[in-house]
């Protein structure tokens, strides 16, 4: 029989860990011929996401839990995931249930009868997620595609159910710097994009900020294309014409009509430009360098405290769902 491995980062969740595991649990198990796990991962929840899980696969032997020694961040905590997953298949999903449960039986169809390696959900508008964040990311993957001529476009998330080759290739990428969406492009295989609406979070709040979806996407850019070194030949092109003319400019200034104050103007102005322009490019230079620098560590991508514990007292926590905001 296939077994069906679903992969579940899980940081301060406790609000919507068990209602997730409540609708997951009701459409894996009305697919027929199919086992399954649930591999949550707690990366270094500081709520009581830990004793949720604790007590869930006390209490489900298909559930299974690994709990990071810190936070290790999402990327890392689909990794471990993948790495502890044992089944034919595996798929990706937020605890949020952001990511539709419904949607499982059709991905699964796909992967199973329909011969693909890969079934993709990709998400449809960008309620909840504000007009600011919406205009950035859809900006950002423009961007992205561009640079990295790769296919990574808007609403292709990780929530995708995949074939054990699939799963084994992203595996072997053992980068500490990871960015999943440029390593599910990177490996290929045959993907089926199936569509969903957007929707809120069931509860709890979203672990990104401003700040963070920027690194990410720096990330992103610095782990998937090499384009930014060639920055500095350009900008030192542009920047060579520039200063001829400039400094044509100041000269006629200077000898044709006498304008002293014509030179100092320009020659301030060129210093302050190319002085930021040298900065910005000793930072792209810098931001690989220390990319580099981590790879060559050989760090772990995460490191595991607890896995699969009994709970102390199983009826401490009541897991029923707490709230929810809306499905
Ligand atoms: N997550 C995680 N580690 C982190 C941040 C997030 O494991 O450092 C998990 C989180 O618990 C959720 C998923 O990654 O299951 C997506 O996070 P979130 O809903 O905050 O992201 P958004 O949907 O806002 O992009
Ligand atoms: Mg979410």
């Amino acid at each position: 029989m296939n077994k069906l491995s679903i992969i579940v980062p899980c940081y301060n969740e406790e609000d919507v860990i068990s209602l997730f595991y409540q609708e997951t649990h009701k459409a894996v198990t009305a697919i027929e011929d199919l086992d399954y796990e649930f591999i949550f991962i707690d990366d270094g929840s500081k709520d009581h996401t830990l004793d949720l899980l604790r007590v869930l696969c006390y209490q489900d032997k298909n559930c299974h839990y690994l709990s990071f020694s810190r936070n290790f961040g999402k990327e890392a905590a689909m990794y471990a995931g993948l790495e502890h997953s044992c089944g034919n298949y595996c798929v990706i999903m937020d605890a949020d249930l952001q990511h539709p449960p419904t949607l499982l039986p059709p991905m699964y169809q796909a992967v199973n009868q329909e011969g693909y390696d890969c079934c993709a959900g990709k998400r449809m508008g960008r309620d909840g997620d504000g007009p600011l964040r919406g205009f950035l990311s859809r900006s950002f993957y423009k961007v992205i595609q561009k640079m990295t001529h790769m296919d990574m476009s808007d609403g292709a998330g990780d929530f995708r159910m995949m074939s054990r080759n699939m799963v084994d290739a992203i595996l072997q990428m053992k980068e500490y710097n990871r960015y999943t969406k440029g390593i599910f492009s990177f490996v290929g295989f045959e993907t089926k994009w199936l569509e969903f609406q957007n929707i809120q979070r069931a509860a709890g709040t979203s672990k990104w900020n401003l700040g963070s979806l920027f690194s990410y996407a720096f990330e992103g850019i610095l782990s998937f294309s090499t384009a930014p070194l060639k920055l500095p030949g350009i900008l030192g092109a542009f920047l060579l014409l520039l200063s001829f003319l400039l400094g044509g400019f100041g000269l006629v200034q200077q000898f044709l009509f006498h304008h002293k104050i014509g030179i100092l103007y320009c020659v301030s102005n060129i210093v302050i430009f190319f002085s930021s322009l040298q900065m910005l490019m000793i930072f792209i230079l810098g931001e690989y360098l220390s990319k580099d620098y981590l790879e060559n560590k050989n760090r772990p991508i995460y490191i595991v405290r607890e896995q699969d514990a009994k709970p102390a007292t199983s009826n401490v926590y009541d897991i029923t769902p707490i709230r929810r905001n809306a499905i």
